[in-house]
């Protein structure tokens, strides 16, 4: 039995698929004569321009002429005489494989383009990376792993997946997920939550150890991986299947509520955090009462291009109807970190999660933003929408995206264009500085929203993703409890909405503290909304404030584990 971090709750079984991105780079010199490099190099290209022939229409089928686009554009590069097929057929006359000639002529492509500061010429660099790497395959027939759509049920075990990547899964075919690497906080992690799949992080060696093809089982809850369970293992492991199918059936009745009351009465909100329109579907099924974090940046990822406003439009506002009146609070771009986003075309930082990130981008970039916020305040007139900024630090970074979010409402009113101009403009609360000025922020703020994931990677200084540190990352510190509290005392002496969003809103056992220092909001992964319901059913406000009281007594994280269990063991007995 291997041992990682369970991260996603349940129990999934099915033959290994490794997922690697092949190092072909190796590959890349064996070269045969001129002559046969370059008919490998006019063949390849026939048959890549042959599959965006097919992969267009498909994509037009989908998802609108628009993308569809994007095919039709690479062929045109695999068609330019001048700027590609001369360059490689040259370096193939000197001696070069085609695929060593191809990849190093896309690389000057996609160089000459990275870097600039604009959005066309970034996605042109993403669409030289993506291409280019199309090509070299297609020379070395070597096929691109795909996990879009699969024919059989698997179980993937890979290093890590990137959350471009992790979004891309194979909802039908995907049972389970084991990573190497990543924490609870990752965003590989928190995604395979959001779309139920039972996931395992932080499992070391479990790459080499794996056999490919081979059934692999794993609990999503322990954090338990088993490459070969003996008979006695399996039955156990049915068996919490079935406990857990048992457990899901029981919370049926808290899924179809629609509000969520404490045992003596009070009502908190339950809502839920979505990568897309398509979780959010979903999430109403889950029975949440809002989304409290859409993060839009989803709409960003695996494509070559960026999304324009039209698109961004139809989005949100399939977002709005699908919540069906509920309110939805939509993040603008929150880049960076460990959220790449190749049609950008950013530079690599040597600590991106302290860079150019989120808002930073946004009001550097104020074409890109002001794009965004044109669709967001558009479809503000099609439900209840709340706009909120990732990433604040500083004041002067919430006044400027405040006006600049204003001034497009107000060139939106002139043309004559519906919108609802009261929309509320609100802060993810995840930067220390901001949390200490929490005063300060809640009298221009229009509500907050905890993000404890950062908020806990940044005052301990952990970075959420590495499990070297992982032990180290918890947001039961004494520091990280203290500003939470202090960011919910500066709301409601203003008397603005404050939400939690960031993982810890759905830990169960931290829940009671959150409710004792007087959250009212929780957003969490929406298959857990029907378990957090129950809980809140079994716990009274007086017993969580006293809870609090101590909790924010507490020096060590010991100290306040100890408190939790006590009032764990008190609420679920
Ligand atoms: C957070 O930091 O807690 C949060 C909700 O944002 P993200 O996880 O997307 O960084
Ligand atoms: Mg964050």
């Amino acid at each position: 039995m291997e041992q990682g971090v369970g991260v996603s709750a349940g129990i999934g079984f099915g033959p290994v698929l490794k997922y690697l991105r092949a190092d072909l780079s190796s590959r890349l010199q064996c070269a045969g004569t001129p002559g046969q490099e370059a008919q490998k190099l006019a063949d390849a290209i026939e048959e890549l321009k042959r599959e965006n022939v097919r992969l267009a229409k498909k994509a037009a089928r989908q998802a609108g002429e628009q993308e569809s686009g994007i095919f039709e554009a690479h062929n045109a590069i695999l068609e330019d005489e001048e700027e590609v097929l001369a360059p490689i057929q040259e370096q193939i006359a000197a001696g070069k494989s085609a695929a060593q000639a191809a990849s190093d002529r896309f690389r000057e492509l996609e160089e000459a383009m990275g870097g600039v500061k604009d959005e066309c010429i970034g996605a042109r660099a993403a669409d030289f990376r993506d291409l280019g790497e199309r090509l070299v395959r297609q020379i070395l027939g070597v096929d691109a792993p795909s996990l879009e759509r699969l024919e059989e049920d698997v179980v993937l075990v890979a290093r890590d997946l990137s959350p471009s990547d992790t979004v891309m899964l194979d909802l039908v075919h995907i049972k389970g997920l084991v990573c190497e690497e990543g924490g609870p906080a990752s965003h590989t992690a928190i995604l395979a939550k959001a779309m139920g799949i039972p996931a395992v992080v932080g499992c070391k060696g479990i790459l080499a150890r794996a056999e490919q093809g081979r059934q692999l089982w794993l609990d999503g809850d322990s954090g338990e991986v088993f490459l070969q369970p003996t008979e006695e293992e399996k039955a156990a492991l049915q068996k919490r299947a079935e406990k857990q199918r048992r457990r899901r059936e029981t919370l049926e009745v808290y899924r179809k509520k629609q509000t969520t009351l404490t045992r003596d009465g009070d009502c908190v909100r339950l809502s839920a955090n979505i990568a897309g329109p398509q979780e959010c579907a979903l999430a109403v099924e889950n029975g949440c009462e809002g989304i409290g974090l859409f993060r839009s940046e989803f709409l960003y990822m695996n494509r070559p291009d960026l999304p324009g406003e039209e698109e961004q439009f139809r989005a949100y506002v399939r977002t709005l109807e699908l919540a069906r009146g509920r309110p939805v609070t939509i993040r603008t771009l929150d880049i960076g970190g460990d959220k790449a986003v190749p049609a950008m075309g950013l530079p690599a930082e040597a600590n991106p999660f302290l860079g150019y990130r989120a808002i930073r981008v946004c009001l550097d970039r104020e074409e890109l933003f002001r794009t965004q916020l044109r669709a967001l305040y558009r479809a503000s007139a099609k439900g209840r929408l709340r706009i909120m900024f990732p990433m604040i630090s500083r004041l002067e970074e919430l006044r400027q995206a405040k006006q600049i979010a204003r001034q497009t409402a107000e060139e939106l009113a002139r043309r004559g264009v519906e919108i609802d101009a009261r929309v509320q403009l609100g802060m993810m609360m995840e930067v220390p500085s901001a949390a200490v000025l929490a005063d300060e922020f809640a009298r221009e703020a229009d509500f907050f929203s905890i993000g404890t994931n950062d908020l806990t990677q940044y005052t301990l200084a952990v970075d959420r993703g590495n499990p070297l540190v992982g032990p180290l990352y918890s947001h039961c510190q004494p520091a990280v409890v203290r500003l939470i509290a202090g960011i919910i005392r500066a709301a409601a002496r203003r008397g603005i909405p404050c939400c939690m969003c960031g993982e810890a809103a759905g830990d169960s056992r931290f829940i009671p503290l959150l409710l004792g220092l007087g959250l009212k909001e929780f957003s969490v992964s929406s298959p857990r909304i029907p378990e957090i319901r129950r809980l809140f059913s079994r716990l009274d406000g007086q017993g969580c404030a006293e809870l609090a009281r101590r909790a924010l007594k507490a020096s060590t994280e010991q100290e306040i584990q100890t408190l939790l269990n006590a009032a764990a063991d008190a609420a679920l007995p």
